[in-house]
């Protein structure tokens, strides 16, 4: 109530004498006379607000901010009594201010912390980004995935990655970029929005940041030979060497690429069609090996879309547990994949269903390193793995196809007699 500018006090009732005013004031406050009684007996020029032409009653305090007298302004008697405030500044010495000396402290304290917090969290980010990873050190997975992020999302000025932005983004990068970030292969940019970035101290006095991942500029913390980091970004993203990878490196990506797929559309499967919540445990992982051992990612896709309507029609006809229906279709797809195995069945490969976001990595890994021209959701890894394996002479170091596209053209009498790409239709 005190935080206004402060009113003079009134001076219309200063005609009263000292003794009129105290009796005034006594039978305001205390015997509550109706105003307009008051009005009449004493003379006063207005019927209302009597509070704003009382005299301020001076306290034995000054001002804690400018010295000057602090005085308890009279209150109407239908309200709390005022708090004793500086007649000159309209501070309060006691309790909360919001006075314009005590805001403008206050914004000064708030501004000051915001640059410490700042000045904490950019010292951290840059001591992580410190300590470079020789480029030698990363595994092929690494590599491929710093290649694709470099081509398909650094800024325009080659220096950092761009954030991924939404969740679902996140949600669908996360299995390639969070272990580039454990390995401090990737560090948050020391330019990211910092209102992202929460800090703490564990019991050691150490700074944690707890940082939203999917709002981060990500910095390449790799170093390789004596390249700046605008060579490096060049040189990550020209696949050439990148492919220089062993026939076991590629097919480990690979495998990698399709489990992420298949995943991405048994979740979709579970969530939308199934409304079961998708959570990718154990069975999830094991059947996801299993398939990309011996079957497409269309093949797979295929399997997928197939028992997902029989489940459907399974839940629709019984109650029966979330539980149950979670086996139940893991069992079919596992079932229906061993008897097509055992018994050389041939199963079509879909195309990746349109309403299943598009992954960078995948489209990085079969166009940039596989050069599958469009084949890459058609071919069994193992398969590109195997016949690569037998044409290995002791004196060849890497794959005999270098790529997929070489590996089609060489082999396509495969593909024709196999019928493998046949396509089919949801
Ligand atoms: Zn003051
Ligand atoms: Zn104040």
């Amino acid at each position: 109530m005190n935080h206004y500018q402060l009113k003079k006090q009134g001076t219309k009732f200063d005609f009263l004498s000292q003794d009129e005013m105290t009796a005034l004031m006594k039978e305001y406050y205390e015997d509550r006379i109706a105003m307009a009684s008051l009005k009449a007996k004493y003379k006063l020029p207005q019927n209302n607000n009597f509070e704003e032409q009382f005299p301020w009653e001076k306290t034995a305090e000054t001002c804690t901010l400018c010295n000057c007298q602090v005085v308890v302004i009279p209150h109407h008697r239908n309200l709390y009594p005022n708090k004793p405030v500086c007649s000159n500044c309209g501070h309060i010495n006691e309790g909360h201010c919001t006075c314009s000396s005590c805001l403008d402290m206050k914004r000064q304290v708030y501004l000051q912390e915001e640059k410490e917090r700042e000045e904490r969290i950019s010292n951290q980010l840059h001591l992580e980004e410190s300590v470079k990873i020789p480029f030698e050190k990363l595994t092929a997975e690494e590599k491929i995935s710093l290649g694709m992020l470099v081509r398909n999302m650094s800024s325009e000025d080659l220096t950092y990655i761009v954030p991924l932005s939404s969740k679902e983004n996140w949600k669908n990068s996360k299995d390639f970029v969070l272990p580039l970030y454990k390995s401090k292969i990737l560090t948050v940019h020391p330019e990211s929005d910092y209102s992202f970035i929460g800090i703490k101290e564990n019991k050691f006095n150490e700074t944690i940041l707890s940082i939203e991942l999917y709002k981060m500029k990500w910095n390449i913390n790799v170093l390789k030979d004596d390249l700046s980091n605008y060579e490096l970004y060049n040189y990550l993203a020209r696949a050439e060497d990148q492919l220089k990878l062993t026939n076991e490196e590629l097919f480990l990506y690979w495998k990698k690429i399709a489990k992420h797929e298949a995943q991405l559309y048994l979740a979709y499967n579970f969530d939308q069609v199934l409304k079961i919540e998708f959570k990718n445990d154990f069975a999830i992982e094991n059947l996801l090996e299993y398939l990309t051992n011996h079957f497409s990612i269309g093949q797979i896709y295929n399997l997928i879309w197939k028992y997902t309507n029989n489940t459907l029609r399974f839940k629709e006809e019984r109650q029966v547990t979330t539980n149950h229906i979670y086996n139940y279709l893991l069992k079919c797809i596992r079932n229906e994949a061993e008897k097509i195995i055992a018994n050389s069945y041939n199963l079509g490969h879909f195309d990746k269903p349109k309403y299943i976001q598009e992954s960078s990595f995948s489209d990085f890994f079969f166009s940039y390193i596989l050069k599958a021209n469009g084949q890459g959701y058609r071919i069994t890894p193992s398969e590109f793995f195997e016949i690569n394996q037998n044409n290995l002479d002791d004196t060849q170091e890497f794959v005999q196809f270098k790529t997929v596209g070489d590996y089609l053209n060489t082999y396509k009498f495969l593909s024709t007699n196999k019928e493998p790409f046949k396509d089919e239709e949801e």
